[in-house]
């Protein structure tokens, strides 16, 4: 098959180029050098337009990301968005949560961060799957969902407590105790 013999072609290629790169390493990094001496100016220039060419990417898709961010937080949440369970308000820690805890699964399809805030811009309002928690109130959720399943544990004592007593599973009962109170 031709095509076949194109790639094993291609490999050999890649793989003789690899081979002669390797042997002349010393060769190559004298070239680099001598060039950035006699070069150095331009070297610079395009290092420097580079690095501000990025920010500025970075910056305008961190712009675009917020934007999403907060139509998404207010759509969940209103106009001031705080945690549903706690209430703290601070933006920078607010975040989207899967209540039925099924995010890891809708990751797969949307991706995460700031893939996922676009593509729940363009779903409908589902205030039964997705609610607005803080970070804490996020980690707090995972870790009794892994561990204590509404349990009301609270203080470290109730933690110490727990972690010497035997392991029970309700699944629901943790659904129950996070969703919006
Ligand atoms: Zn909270």
């Amino acid at each position: 098959m031709p095509y076949k013999d194109r790639e094993k072609q291609k490999e050999y290629q890649r793989n003789y180029q690899r081979q002669w790169r390797e042997n002349n390493r010393e060769k190559i990094k004298g070239y680099w050098q001598k060039f950035y001496y006699t070069h150095q100016n331009e070297v610079l220039t395009r290092k420097r337009r580079q690095q501000q060419q990025n920010e500025q990417t970075y910056e305008i898709r961190a712009r675009r990301h917020h934007r999403s961010k907060i139509e998404i937080l207010r759509r969940y949440s209103g106009e001031y968005p705080k945690c549903a369970y706690c209430g703290e308000n601070r933006y920078e820690c607010l975040q989207i949560d899967h209540i039925n805890d099924d995010g890891c699964k809708e990751r797969k399809i949307t991706g995460g961060g700031e893939n996922f805030y676009a593509w729940l811009k363009k779903q409908p309002y589902q205030p039964d799957r997705y609610q607005v928690l803080c970070a804490n109130c996020n980690v707090i959720k995972r870790v009794r969902g892994l561990v204590s399943y509404n349990q009301g544990l609270e203080t470290i004592n109730e933690w110490d407590e727990w972690s010497k007593s035997k392991y029970i599973k309700t699944p629901e009962a943790i659904k129950e105790f996070w969703h919006k109170r």
